[in-house]
């Protein structure tokens, strides 16, 4: 369960080599979309010597027109595997669909998506493996419906959940969405499971993504998972948030520096 009274101690997922919660901190970083092995490389390597623990990239992407880049599927979870492989950083990709699941064996940890977080068969497939899962908050979704799409998963057997708070829905359009701080205590009040904060896609253009990383730690989250890109502005999805390699590197050590002092 999720609730603090059923486990009062905070959760530690671990993600291949690295740990998350409990004062275990994930940076993850990586193309909203894989683009191919090349790319993915150039990337993978920038994250690598930023410092940060984790490669993030879609493989099969749920987009707002059907008519948009669908991701390269099959072929990019391979190539993200093996990107992951070679820099010995555990790799997150969205799983859309149930029968997408069987493909998913290496790796590391599935993302269930905005658009799929309560998609309850989903939740209840991945829920009967023992591989983690970064669980994004419904654009829609209240704290409360977050939790119970969590409960799914936990319900099936599966402890090892990690909350994303990625914006929500509201009045304001100057941002993609309005990003959510007080989830992060909220939820502290209310799960012992991990908080990651996805500021890419809650402030949705790129000078405004360190702003809210930082305040994100500052509020006590346990990663981040931020989109960055060679080359953003001819990114094949969400250039306008995607961070340069170079921006990520010095996010990168800035938010080191935070959690250490935190
Ligand atoms: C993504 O991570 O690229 C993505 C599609 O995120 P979300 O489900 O939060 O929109
Ligand atoms: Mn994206």
């Amino acid at each position: 369960r999720a609730s603090l009274s059923y486990k009062a101690t905070p959760t530690v997922v671990e993600v291949g080599n690295i740990k998350i919660g409990a004062g275990n901190f994930a940076m993850i970083g990586g193309p909203c979309s894989i683009e191919g092995l090349d790319k993915l490389d150039e990337v993978a390597a920038a994250v690598k010597d930023a410092g940060a623990n984790m490669l993030r990239g879609g493989a099969y992407k749920p987009r707002t027109s059907p008519y948009a880049f669908q991701g390269l599927g099959e072929e990019g979870l391979e190539i993200l595997e093996r990107v992951g492989a070679k820099y010995d950083l555990p790799v997150v990709t969205e799983v859309m669909a149930v029968d997408q699941v069987d493909l998913f064996d290496g790796i590391d940890m599935y993302q269930i998506g905005a658009r799929n977080m309560q998609n309850f068969d989903l939740l209840k497939v991945v829920g009967k493996t023992n591989k983690p899962v970064l669980l994004k908050r419904g654009m829609a979704a209240s704290i409360e419906d977050m939790l119970m799409a969590a409960e799914y998963i936990l319900a099936q057997g599966n402890p090892n959940v990690v909350l994303c708070e990625r914006g929500i829905r509201t009045y304001e359009t100057a941002t993609r969405n309005t990003l959510d701080l007080s989830a992060i205590p909220v939820l502290r009040s209310k799960t012992h499971l991990p908080i990651v904060i996805d500021p890419s896609h809650a402030v949705g253009k790129r000078e405004w993504v360190e702003s809210m990383a930082m305040a994100a730690v500052a509020a006590g989250c346990d990663g981040l998972i931020i989109e960055i890109h060679q080359n953003p502005d001819e990114a094949w999805s969400d250039g306008r948030q995607s961070l340069t390699l170079d921006a990520y590197k010095k996010l990168t050590a800035k938010v080191q520096a935070l959690h250490t002092f935190l």
